[in-house]
């Protein structure tokens, strides 16, 4: 509009052709780029509005024709156009089919441990550098599904920044593989499309929306798929009804303690039906009690079909719950094993896990 009027000053954006901007704008849908660019086509002066004015004359109608469209769009699709447009191509886009299928049943049960061989999830030859640091230096694990995997190290070992690589938060060299499929090449949406799921350590909560809010956020990235779809509100009511969050479910995320903070952002993973669940640092905040109640939830979760790579530094938690540890340090795996192996272990003793001779020996 500025370049059509040439010149931009206040007198030239009156209040009322403004808003009828903001009803374009919001008509071709405020949460993606693309829509920004169908409001530019849409919007007056925009080739639409151009067209229909020279060859419909419909000019004059266009307000109300927008406003008409813009409740509409509010009632039925409150994404926008786009919104409504991006869930049509990737049904019909074939490399947008979930690798794994969802995992997640409905009504989580506890069935027997099945532990499948096939990897369900692995990496080969993940190497990530910041500059001259080397933070994730040619890391291979397998993650099989009915497993928890436990990714432990000391800080600055490198495992939040193996999470980033894994699920496309950090450029990583080397392969990441959901099933067959090769994801290391795709954003971090398309990943989670996939089936990987990821809680943050810095939690990164929407403050001032309810806890099932949040926790849908998490819904939405598999919402495009019937199968997940058709269970979504499911899968919600179950994810909150498995970690306990249902009686705050209509809570702002802002007035919750520090663990239940926490599980919102676990319960937040695990909405999008993952078939994997990478946990960064799930206990940190939690007493002893609650931690030891977190690792009950994380083997119901495995036990209903998602596997779990955990990082944590709560070493009881992860000990307890893990069927396999793999150990990071200076982002280079130094042991993997049960967690009677790893305690085990000289070199993990040495690197993280210390001894109580050691620790009296540095005070
Ligand atoms: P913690 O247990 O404290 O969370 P961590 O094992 O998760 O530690 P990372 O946070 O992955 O470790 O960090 C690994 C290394 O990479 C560290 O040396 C860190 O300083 C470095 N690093 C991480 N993120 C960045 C970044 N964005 N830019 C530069 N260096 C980074």
């Amino acid at each position: 509009m500025a370049y059509q009027e040439t010149l931009a000053t206040a007198p030239s954006y009156a209040v009322l052709a403004g808003i009828g901007m903001f009803a374009v704008v919001y008509l071709a849908g405020i949460t993606s780029v693309s829509g920004g660019i169908l409001a530019g086509v849409l919007g007056a002066g925009g080739i639409v509005f151009t067209l229909s004015a020279k060859y419909l004359h419909g000019g004059d109608y266009y307000p109300v024709i927008s406003g008409i469209l813009l409740v509409l769009i509010v009632v039925g699709y409150p994404e926008g156009i786009t919104g409504r447009l991006h869930r049509l191509l990737s049904r019909i886009r074939p490399g947008e089919r979930r690798a794994t299928g969802p995992a997640w049943t409905s009504e989580p049960k506890v069935p027997a441990r099945r532990v499948n061989g096939d990897p369900l999830f692995s990496t080969i030859g993940l190497r990530v550098r910041y500059g001259g640091i080397v933070a994730v230096n040619d890391v291979t694990l397998q993650v099989r599904r009915g497993e928890i995997v436990g990714l432990i190290g000391p800080n600055g070992a490198g495992k939040t920044t193996l999470i980033d690589a894994i699920t496309g938060f950090a450029d990583a060299e080397g392969t990441v593989r959901l099933g067959d499929i090769p994801v290391q090449s795709l954003r971090p949406h398309h990943r989670s499309r996939l089936g990987l799921g990821r809680s943050f350590q810095g939690l990164e909560l929407y403050d001032d929306l309810t806890v099932r809010e949040n926790v849908e956020v998490g819904s939405s990235a598999a919402s495009r798929f019937p199968a997940a779809r058709r269970s979504e509100t499911a899968v919600l009511t179950s994810v909150l009804g498995l970690l306990e969050l249902a009686p705050v479910a209509d809570r702002a995320v802002a007035t919750l303690s520090q663990g239940q903070r926490q599980l919102v952002s676990v319960a937040r993973a695990l909405a999008g039906a993952p078939a994997i669940a990478l946990l960064d640092e799930p206990a940190a905040g939690l007493d002893t009690s609650e931690s030891r109640w977190l690792g009950e939830r994380l083997r119901s979760v495995r036990d209903a079909g998602v596997a779990i790579l955990l990082v944590d530094h709560d070493m009881e938690l992860v000990l307890d719950v893990c069927d396999r540890i793999i150990v990071l340090d200076l982002g280079t795996v130094i042991a993997e094993g049960t967690p009677q192996e790893i305690r085990d272990d000289p070199a993990v003793v040495r690197a993280y896990l210390g001894t109580p001779h050691a620790v009296t020996g540095g005070m």
